[in-house]
């Protein structure tokens, strides 16, 4: 922020559009954050992950089926991060921009564990049954030796039709 910004001699108008340009900055910033540390917070899990593979392709308890796919797997997460660390560097050109890193999908080929999240209430305040609007899927790599699995989040969403109320079983910690 420059120092020359005189906030005493700023007219009313030019400090409200200052303000809201810096709440639009924290906004922006904020969300920057968040999304960061969401995958800041995965890659511990990963390279644990990451390392078990290396230790049992090593002593081949693997299928080497299954270690390509996590090979593959790795590659394209790094990419990802790589992608990332690009969008952070400052004025990025206008293409680049809008283009959105993406987690690699986990393997199709992997056994998967399908848990489904329901909220414990699907009756709505307003007195009617809500009804299943949708879901969100999110998967998370396990490791039992020699095999790769994973891990699948169902999380239902459910609406009111009369007051449009929406809830969802709350993200496992
Ligand atoms: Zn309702």
């Amino acid at each position: 922020m420059t120092s020359s910004l005189n906030l005493d001699q700023m007219p009313p108008d030019q400090l409200r559009t200052f303000a809201a340009q810096l709440m639009s900055k924290v906004d922006t910033m904020d969300r920057k954050i968040h999304r960061d540390q969401t995958i800041i917070e995965q890659l511990p899990h990963e390279i644990a992950i990451l390392k078990r593979h290396r230790l049992a392709k090593r002593s081949e308890q693997i299928s080497p089926e299954q270690g390509n796919l996590l090979d593959d797997l790795f590659n394209t997460d790094l990419e990802a991060i790589d992608a990332e660390l690009k969008a952070l560097r400052p004025a990025p050109a206008p293409e680049e921009k809008c283009q959105q890193p993406k987690r690699a999908p986990l393997p199709p080929q992997f056994p998967r564990t399908v848990i489904h999240h329901k909220p414990e209430n699907t009756q709505c305040t307003c007195g009617c049954q809500l009804q299943r609007i949708g879901e969100d899927i999110s998967e998370k790599l396990d490791y039992t030796p020699g095999v790769f699995t994973v891990e699948q989040h169902v999380r239902g969403k459910w609406a009111c039709r009369q007051c449009k109320t929406l809830i969802q079983a709350p993200v496992a910690a």
